[in-house]
């Protein structure tokens, strides 16, 4: 979707277009890089300057000063990303000498005034009228009437949008320092990343705020809101953590936001990484459709729970806002490398919620958030079948978190974060892909997952079984015929890459048999398509058998009844059925929450600390049967959870999720009586 330019782009397309696509696996496809883009410059840093914002035309006048180092010799033009609806008004070099410039669709070419050595800085100004197709890049927001609607502005980068209202190079894979510089109406915030360098009050009751981000950082992730705010100051250690919220919110934001601090404070301890930037900022606007992980300046959707809503839609704070908080390890110190890579930010992401509750309120939390993750992913599954790990992917969030879950449940906690520390260390303020996670897991074990990777990461699908028991009351030897029933049904994709599903996935199960005397469990070692497991000297006959694998996608377990005795060890069945159980485990979610939650009449209370990487702590009883009943009613409300969102490019790849359709959708808003889907 880039347009490509001079001979050696031109040279590796004839490459790529002669290599059959089919030939590929989709593996050879990610692991080889081949959706990375290739770029012959290396930006360094860009002053963002935007004034004169027109709610009415959606228009703004806007400065870019850009600094790049060449990365080929006689580099003679510039490529940026910039949109068709930037008109360019000026373009000079440091010294004020206009350079040459030439415009194709959302394509800009800045000729330097004499060609640049291999890695010689260059620094240009371009100045420009930027019109924004309302919704592309930036959002302008109108009153409309509407209570609870202030007049605002929102940018939104990820995936390609940001390029839309200033010229930027507008892919992951190469990271930048920026400062951003907005003048806008004096009544009017600006919140943006970094550190706030200056606010300066301008004749014509406007102001200048200035922001820095000073680490490097990949252009989806510059943020600008404008809009009328209050900020809510709280903190981590020093470190500014700030609300931004309408005034009318101001009251909410608080009890809203302040488990931000410990959140922060687990997902430090739990990588061994502490939160890596100057200030973390939450603001709320309106019409967003979830949040966005922009680096330390998180963008939410103002929905903020009233009273009563707090205790009917727990989702906000139990994924939204841990999910984007998670981002800025995972997605924003290190980052995808591209876009078939893009699990590595969002299956982090939506993983680790889970350990934060399995941390504070017990293992039980955890087990009911990821519960709610294997729902999802069987739902999309059932719908489209891809690997994790793909351009498109339909399955990166649920998939991601089971998948992780999994991997430490295999490696234990200790190498688990470990691995994890090794992976962030190595790659901070940098890119990641899927392979390089691998190899800190194998330098951080010395174990190499590539089976793992193979089978749940590149492929797709997960094993399905069936199991047929047999007892031998002569040698008192029950014996299981364990099949793995998984086909490999996925057809070659109109892009000529095939997703393989694994023919065999090598998983370690356990095999719990129910006897008279109590329960018996053997822990076998799967590595074949059918294979037998006997398990002799039984005291007597079994009463039932289940086979459970390992924490993860497939842990449905597959029963096995030798007749004549019925089934035990249903619960888990029953506990995972849909319907009346389903919504008082929701009930029950929403009442872990509010304890969590400072209750002026009881003294603030607040999350248990943390007991050390991978620790958990003690479980909470469960609430009163009338109780969860009473809250079940309620329950009606809880919505789905507003996860981060992508832009317009990536809206389809989750068909599971409505929510996450259309960055142009106006979400609803709630009303009683209907879930809360938008
Ligand atoms: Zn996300």
């Amino acid at each position: 979707m880039h347009p490509s330019v001079g001979p050696l782009r031109c040279a590796l397309s004839f490459v790529l277009v002669a290599t059959p696509l089919a030939a590929q696996s989709n593996a050879e496809r990610v692991a080889n890089d081949a959706y990375t883009r290739s770029h012959d410059y290396h930006l360094v840093h860009q002053r963002i300057e935007v004034k004169n914002f027109d709610w009415d035309s959606t228009a703004l006048d806007g400065r870019v000063t850009t600094t790049l180092v060449a990365l080929r010799p006689g580099l003679d033009s510039v490529i940026l990303d910039a949109g068709k609806l930037l008109a360019l008004t000026r373009a000079a070099d440091s010294r004020g000498t206009p350079l040459r410039t030439a415009a194709h669709g959302d394509t800009l070419v800045v000729y330097p005034a004499r060609p640049v050595a291999f890695h010689d800085t260059v620094r240009f100004v371009l100045d420009y009228h930027a019109r924004i197709a309302n919704g592309r890049g930036l959002t302008f927001i109108q009153p409309e009437g509407r209570a609870h609607r202030p007049q605002q502005i929102w940018s939104q980068g990820e995936d390609h949008d940001n390029h839309l209202w200033f010229p930027t190079y507008d892919f992951p894979n190469d990271k930048m320092t920026w400062e951003l510089v907005a003048t806008v109406p004096q009544a009017y915030s600006v919140v943006s990343n970094g550190r706030l360098v200056s606010d300066r009050p301008n004749a014509g009751a406007t102001h200048t705020v200035t922001w820095n981000q000073d680490k490097p950082n990949s252009t989806y992730l510059v943020s600008l809101v404008v809009a009328p705010l209050v900020r809510v100051a709280d903190q981590w250690r020093g470190i500014p953590v700030d609300y931004y919220v309408y005034r009318a919110d101001s009251a909410l934001a608080r009890r809203l936001f302040h488990l931000t601090p410990n959140m922060i404070d687990v997902y430090g301890r739990l990588t061994g990484v502490p939160y890596p930037w100057v200030k973390y900022a939450q603001t709320t606007v309106a019409d967003f459709f979830g949040g966005m992980e922009n680096v330390s300046a998180t963008t939410l959707v103002d929905w903020l729970p009233d009273e009563r809503a707090y205790l009917d839609r727990p989702w906000y704070q139990w994924i939204l806002i841990p999910h984007e908080l998670a981002h800025q390890w995972f997605g924003d110190d290190v980052t995808t490398a591209d876009w078939a890579n893009m699990w590595l930010n969002e299956g982090f992401a939506e993983f680790l919620p889970g350990q934060y509750w399995g941390t504070t309120l017990g293992p039980h939390a955890a087990e009911d958030y990821y519960l709610d993750e294997y729902r999802q992913y069987l739902q999309i599954d059932a719908r489209r079948r891809m690997p994790l790990a793909a351009l498109g992917s339909n399955n990166i969030y649920p998939k991601g978190a089971l998948v992780l879950r999994m991997l430490l449940a295999y490696l234990g906690p200790e190498r688990f974060w470990a691995s994890l520390h090794v992976y962030l260390t190595r790659h901070a303020l940098g890119n990641a892909t899927t392979d390089d996670l691998r190899q800190a897991v194998l330098d951080a074990t010395g174990e190499n997952l590539d089976w793992f990777w193979s089978e749940w990461i590149y492929g797709a699908g997960h094993p399905q079984f069936t199991v047929a028991a047999t007892y031998d009351s002569s040698t008192r030897a029950l014996t299981l015929s364990v099949k793995q029933t998984q086909r490999d049904s996925v057809l070659t994709d109109t892009s000529g890459v095939r997703y393989e599903t694994a023919r065999v996935f090598k998983m370690p199960v356990a095999v719990r048999v129910g006897t008279a005397g109590g329960d018996l469990v053997r822990h076998v070692e799967l590595a074949s398509r059918d294979q037998t497991v006997t398990i002799a000297g039984l005291a007597g006959p079994p009463e039932g058998a289940r086979v459970r694998p390992a924490h993860g996608l497939a842990r449905h377990p597959a029963a096995a009844r030798p007749r004549p005795v019925g089934p035990r060890l249903g619960h888990r069945a029953a506990r995972e059925a849909p319907g009346r159980l389903d919504r008082a485990r929701r009930a029950r979610l929403g009442s872990r929450i509010r304890r969590l939650l400072p209750d002026p009449r009881r003294g603030r209370r607040g999350p248990r600390p943390v007991r050390g990487p991978g620790g958990g702590g003690p479980t909470r009883g469960r609430t009163p049967r009338h109780q969860r009943r009473r809250a079940a009613r309620r329950d009606r409300h809880i919505g789905p959870a507003r996860r981060c969102t992508r832009g317009r490019a990536r809206a389809s790849h989750v068909p599971g999720r409505p929510e996450l359709r259309g960055s142009r959708r106006r979400p609803h808003r709630s009303r009683p009586g209907r879930l809360d889907r938008a």
